[in-house]
C-alpha cells in the first residue's frame, strides 16, 4: 500500500478554492430534516452527533446563494447538495456476477433523491492489469494469453449478468478496449519499457469495464442510470513521491459540463481513474478508489459516503492479524486518517481531507453483511450532555518493511538547518519519510523510510554529509533494517494520563524492544519502531492490553483429577457471568494431565474440554506448557492453576514466580515441603508483584488461610489454632460411636467413598501434619514435617501390609486400642476428635487424638465438617471458629475458583 507522506496531508489553498463558499448551504437545508434511510446517517443525526466547528456555522449562516444551487436543476446545473448519497464498492464487492448484482440492489434500494457510485475494478483485475505490462516490458509475450485471461474474465462477468442491447453494446466495448490494449501493450513489448503514463492508460481498465456493467445492471431494474469515465471529470496534479493532488476547480468545471450532458439521478462512476491538466489518463495510485470517493462526495456535496467493503467497518487492528479486534462504532476524522496512514488499509489515508472539509461523514460497511450498522467516521462524537464517547485509544495499526535512519553526532547540537539538510536531502531522492524521532540533545535524528527506499536514502545522506562526517561532527549515518512501526491511534489519548505507559508495559511483557518512539503534539498517535519479526505480536500484545477486559487471565490447569476436572465444569458454568457482570474474562488456554496435554491460542471450549483432551491431546510437557501458556501475547497474566498433590510440580513454583506467572494451588507440597525452599518461595512471593494463592490447601474452600492473613496483617496476634482438618477422620470419629468399631468405621468410609483408596493415607496423619505445618508458616513458626509429633492410627505392625486389603482385614485386630480411649473418654463425658495443633507461644505443632467435653463445638460436628479454632489476642476467650466442610470435589474446586477471582480482583477486577 503506497503510504502517504505527513507533508501531504492539508489541501492546497489552491484546489480548496470556492469549496468554502458552497459548503454550509447542506447544513442550513437539513436542520429541519431527521432522515435516515438506509445505511446512511445524516450529518446532524449521526450517534450523539457530530460536532461542527464554528467556522462552519457561521458559514451555514451566511450563505444565501448556496441554497439557489440546490434548485439549480432547472437550469442544467448539477445540483450539488444533500440530495446526492455517495457510494464506493471495493473490488471485492463487485468480485464476480452475484456481487454485482448485490451491489445494484443495494443502489436500487438507497432512497436518496441522487446517487453517484464509485466502483473500484473487479477484485484482482488491477493486479492483472500491472502484471499484463511488467510482462510485456519483460518483453514476455505470455501478456497476450494474460490479456484474453481479463477479457474472457469480463466477458463472462458480462455474459452473466446483461442481455440484449446493453449485453452487445457492452461487449463492443470491451473488445475495442482489449484491441486497443493489444497494441498499446505491444509497443511497451517493443520499447521494453513502459512510460508512467502508459501503465496508467492500462491498469484504468478494469474500472472501465466494472462501471459500465454495473450501470448496465442497475439500468435492467428500469432506473435510468449513466456510467461516468472520471477521466472527463476528475482532474489530478502530479505530485513526485507516487502521489496525486486533485484540483478541485478544475474538477468542478468538468463536473459541472459532465453533468450538463448527462443530467440523470445515479451515476456509476470509475475509482481510481482520472486526467491530468493536460487531459494524460493518470490514476489515484493503488487503492485509490476511496480517495477517488472522498473527492466526488465534495465535489457533489453529498450527505455521507459510504465506503463498502469485506468487512463489518473498522476495525481495532487488523482482524487477519489479530482475531479479536472490535469493530469502531465511531471515529472522528483525525483517528480515521491515522489509522489509515499507519496501515488500516480498510480507508485509503487519503480520503478524509476532501469530505472532512465538508463535515461530510463517511461509513465504512460490509456488503456482505448488510445487518452490521458499520463504522461512522465523522467530527468528533459527544453524548447528549456533551461528554465525549471513546476510549482513550481506539486501534493500533503497523506498517512492516521499513528501515530506520539514524544520523547521529555531536556537531550537530545547536547547528540550525541540520534537520533541513538531511531532509533535503531525503526529498531528492523521492523518499517518503514516515515517522521521525529526534533526541532533544540534538545528538541523533532518526526516521523511518520504506526499507526499498533506504539505500538511496542512506547514500544521498553520506554525500550530502561527506564532509561533516570526515570532520566527526557527524559520528555516523546508520541504517537499521528490518523495521516496522506501530502506532496507537485515539483522540483522546492527549487527555488520558498513563496510555504510554500502558502500552510500553504491554511491548515489554511480550519482551519487545522498542527501538524509537514518536508522539506529537496533537497526541493522536504514539508511534514505536520496533523489529520487523515483532510486528504481530506487538500488534496483538498492545491490542489485548487494551481491548480485551482489563482482567483477561491466561490460565494452564495442571492435573485435570477429581478436583481439576470440577474445576474446569465449575469455570465452564461461571465465565460467561464473570466475562458480563464483572468484566472478569478466564481463558483456559491449556489443560495437562502427567500423560497428555491440550492447548488453545484463544481459549480451550470447556463446553467440550473432555473430548477436546482426547481428541486433541498431545503429549505432555509441562516446559512446552508453561511457555504456550505464558507465552501468549493476546494476554496480559497468566496463572497456573496446579491441581495435583504432586511434589515435582510443586518444585516448580518458584521459577514461575520469577517468570511473573501467577500460582493457585490446594496442593500442600510446597508449603509444608522442605522449610528452606519454602522461605524461598515466600521471599520471591514478597518481593515480585506476582501473586501465589493456595486457600484450598487448608480445609477445601473454607477461608482459613484468608482469616489468618487477616487476623495477621490486621495486627492480632497467633497464639493457638485448633482444628478437625480431615474431613475423612472428622468423619470416622463422628462415627464411631455406640458399640461400633473402628475397623467398622473405617471399612463403611472406604466403601462409601470417604476415605482414600489405602486408608492408611488418612489414618497416619500425614496430610493433617501438612495442614498444620501450612498453617504453623503462615503464622511465622519456622516448623518442618520432621518438628511435628503425629499420632498415627495406622497400629505399628500394619504400616508393612503390603496392599489396602490386608490392612483392612487385620485392622479389627487393633480395636480394643481405641475402644478403650473412647470407652475412657466417655466415662468423663468427653469425646475422641483427631486434630492438628499450632502452639504459637510455645512455637510447637502436634496432630493428637484429644478428648473434648461433650459441649465442646468440636464434639457437635457432624459428617465430614472441617472446624477450626483461632485462638489470638483479640479472639482469647472465645476463639474465632471456622467451620464447614472442609472435603470434596466441589468445595475444594470452589476454593480454588475464588482464589482464582482474588487474583482477578488483585489485577483490576471490579469488586
Ligand atoms: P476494498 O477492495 O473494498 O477497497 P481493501 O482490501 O482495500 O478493500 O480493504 C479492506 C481490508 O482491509 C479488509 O478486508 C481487512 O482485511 C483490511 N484491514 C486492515 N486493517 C483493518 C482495520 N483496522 N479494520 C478493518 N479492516 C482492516
Ligand atoms: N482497483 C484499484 C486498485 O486495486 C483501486 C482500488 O480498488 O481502490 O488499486
Ligand atoms: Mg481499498
Amino acid at each position: 500500500m503506497p503510504v502517504a507522506s505527513l507533508a501531504k496531508v492539508s489541501v492546497s489553498p489552491a484546489a480548496a478554492g470556492d469549496f468554502t463558499v458552497r459548503a454550509p448551504c447542506i447544513y442550513g437545508k437539513r436542520l429541519v430534516s431527521n432522515r435516515v434511510s438506509f445505511g446512511k446517517l445524516r450529518r446532524r443525526s449521526c450517534i450523539g452527533h457530530c460536532v461542527r466547528s464554528e467556522l462552519q456555522t457561521s458559514r451555514v449562516l451566511g450563505s444565501v446563494t448556496d441554497l439557489s444551487l440546490d434548485n439549480s436543476v432547472e437550469n442544467g446545473h448539477l445540483p450539488k447538495g444533500d440530495s446526492w448519497a455517495v457510494h464506493k464498492f471495493g473490488g471485492t464487492c463487485v468480485g464476480n456476477s452475484e456481487r454485482i448484482k448485490d451491489v445494484a440492489d443495494v443502489v436500487v434500494k438507497d432512497d436518496s433523491e441522487r446517487k453517484l457510485v464509485v466502483v473500484s475494478a473487479m477484485a484482482k483485475v488491477t493486479d492483472m492489469m500491472y502484471d499484463l505490462i511488467h510482462r510485456a516490458q519483460s518483453r514476455d509475450d505470455s501478456y497476450l494469453s494474460a490479456l484474453d485471461a481479463v477479457l474472457e474474465k469480463h466477458r463472462a462477468t458480462a455474459l452473466d449478468l446483461l442481455d440484449g442491447d446493453e449485453l452487445a453494446s457492452f461487449l463492443s466495448r470491451l473488445h475495442e478496449d482489449v484491441n486497443n490494449l493489444k497494441a498499446m501493450l505491444r509497443a511497451i513489448y517493443i520499447a521494453g519499457h513502459a512510460t508512467e503514463s502508459f501503465s496508467d492508460f492500462v491498469v484504468g481498465h478494469g474500472e472501465l469495464w466494472s462501471a459500465q456493467m454495473l450501470a448496465a445492471v442497475v439500468r435492467k431494474s428500469g432506473l435510468d442510470c449513466t456510467w461516468m469515465d472520471a477521466r472527463d471529470v476528475l482532474v489530478v496534479i502530479p505530485t513526485g513521491s507516487n502521489q496525486v493532488d486533485p484540483d478541485f476547480v478544475e474538477s468542478e468545471k468538468r463536473l459541472e459540463k459532465w453533468f450538463s450532458q448527462n443530467s440523470t439521478k445515479i451515476i456509476i462512476a470509475t475509482g481510481f481513474i482520472a486526467s491530468t491538466p493536460q487531459n494524460i489518463p493518470t490514476t489515484l495510485k493503488r487503492d485509490g478508489s476511496d480517495f477517488s470517493a472522498a473527492i466526488m462526495g465534495a465535489l457533489f456535496r453529498s450527505h455521507q459516503l459510504t465506503i463498502w467493503t469485506d468487512v463489518d467497518g473498522v476495525y481495532s487492528a487488523d482482524p487477519r492479524k489479530v482475531s479479536e479486534a472490535v469493530i469502531l462504532k465511531t471515529l472522528s476524522y483525525q483517528e480515521a486518517w491515522e489509522m489509515s496512514y499507519f496501515g488500516a488499509n480498510v480507508l485509503h489515508p487519503r480520503t478524509i481531507i476532501p469530505v472532512m472539509k465538508y463535515d461530510i461523514p463517511i461509513v465504512i460497511r460490509n456488503i456482505f453483511n448488510l445487518s452490521a450498522p458499520g463504522t461512522m467516521i465523522c467530527r468528533q462524537i459527544e453524548d447528549e450532555d456533551g461528554y465525549k464517547l471513546d476510549a482513550p485509544v481506539k486501534g493500533f495499526a503497523t506498517i512492516d518493511n521499513l528501515a530506520l535512519v539514524n544520523v547521529e553526532g555531536t556537531g550537530m547540537a545547536g547547528v540550525p538547518g541540520t534537520a533541513s539538510d538531511i531532509f533535503s536531502a531525503v526529498k531528492e531522492v523521492g523518499a517518503n519519510v514516515i515517522m521521525i524521532s529526534q533526541a532533544s540533545s540534538e545528538h541523533s535524528v532518526c526516521f523511518a523510510v520504506p526499507e526499498k527506499e533506504v539505500n538511496a536514502v542512506s547514500e544521498a545522506l553520506r554525500s550530502k554529509f561527506s564532509e561533516a562526517l570526515q570532520a566527526g561532527r557527524l559520528s555516523q549515518i546508520e541504517v537499521i533494517p528490518n523495521c516496522s512501526i506501530l502506532a496507537a491511534v485515539g483522540q483522546k489519548m492527549a487527555s488520558t494520563p498513563g496510555v504510554s505507559c500502558t502500552l510500553f508495559s504491554a511491548l515489554a511483557k511480550a519482551n519487545i524492544n522498542v527501538r524509537a518512539i514518536s508522539q506529537g503534539c496533537s497526541e493522536y498517535n504514539v508511534t514505536v519502531v520496533i523489529k520487523r519479526e515483532d510486528s504481530v505480536k506487538a500488534l496483538r500484545a498492545v491490542h489485548s492490553r487494551f481491548f480485551l477486559s482489563r482482567t483477561t487471565l491466561a490460565m494452564g490447569i495442571i492435573g485435570p483429577g477429581l478436583i481439576g476436572a470440577t474445576l474446569l465444569d465449575q469455570l465452564r458454568d461461571q465465565a460467561a457471568v464473570l466475562k458480563q457482570e464483572f468484566n472478569i474474562d478466564l481463558r483456559v488456554l491449556g489443560i495437562t494431565g502427567s500423560k497428555s496435554m491440550l492447548l488453545s491460542e484463544i481459549g480451550i471450549d470447556l463446553s467440550r474440554w473432555r473430548e477436546l483432551v482426547n481428541e486433541k491431546g498431545t503429549e505432555a510437557n509441562l516446559d512446552k506448557f508453561t511457555q504456550q501458556v505464558h507465552g501468549n501475547h493476546f494476554i496480559p497474566n497468566t496463572v497456573l492453576v496446579d491441581c495435583t498433590a504432586d511434589s515435582a510440580i510443586a518444585s516448580h513454583y518458584y521459577d514461575w514466580l520469577r517468570k511473573g506467572i501467577h500460582v493457585i494451588t490446594p496442593n500442600k507440597k510446597a508449603n509444608s515441603g522442605p522449610l528452606d525452599q519454602y522461605l524461598k518461595l515466600r521471599d520471591l512471593q514478597r518481593k515480585s508483584y506476582t501473586h501465589y494463592f493456595y486457600e484450598a490447601t487448608v480445609g477445601a474452600g473454607l477461608p482459613i488461610i484468608s482469616t489468618l492473613r487477616g487476623l495477621l496483617e490486621t495486627g492480632d496476634k497467633i497464639l493457638r489454632i485448633e482444628g478437625i482438618f480431615s474431613g475423612t477422620l472428622s468423619y470416622l470419629f463422628n462415627t464411631f460411636v455406640g458399640d461400633r468399631s473402628f475397623s467398622e468405621v473405617v471399612a463403611e468410609a472406604k466403601d462409601a467413598g470417604f476415605t482414600e483408596p489405602d486408608p492408611r493415607d488418612d489414618l497416619s496423619g500425614t496430610d493433617v501434619a501438612r495442614k498444620v505445618i501450612i498453617l504453623a508458616r503462615e503464622s511465622g513458626l519456622k516448623l518442618d514435617l520432621a518438628d511435628l509429633p503425629i499420632r498415627s492410627l495406622v497400629p505399628e505392625p500394619l504400616k508393612g501390609c503390603a496392599s489396602a486389603e490386608e490392612f483392612m482385614e487385620k485392622l479389627p485386630q487393633y480395636d480394643d486400642d481405641l475402644a478403650k480411649e473412647r470407652l475412657e473418654a466417655e466415662n468423663s463425658g468427653e469425646v475422641l476428635r483427631y486434630v492438628g495443633v499450632v502452639d504459637a507461644v510455645n512455637q510447637k505443632g502436634t496432630v493428637e487424638l484429644r478428648r473434648y467435653k461433650k459441649e465442646h463445638p468440636f464434639a457437635q460436628l457432624a459428617g465430614s465438617d472441617n472446624i477450626i479454632a483461632f485462638t489470638t489476642t483479640r479472639y482469647k476467650d472465645h476463639p474465632l471458629i471456622v467451620r464447614g466442610p472442609g472435603a470434596g470435589a466441589q468445595v475444594t474446586a470452589g476454593g480454588i475458583f475464588s482464589d482464582i477471582l482474588r487474583l482477578a480482583s488483585y489485577l483490576g477486577a471490579p469488586s
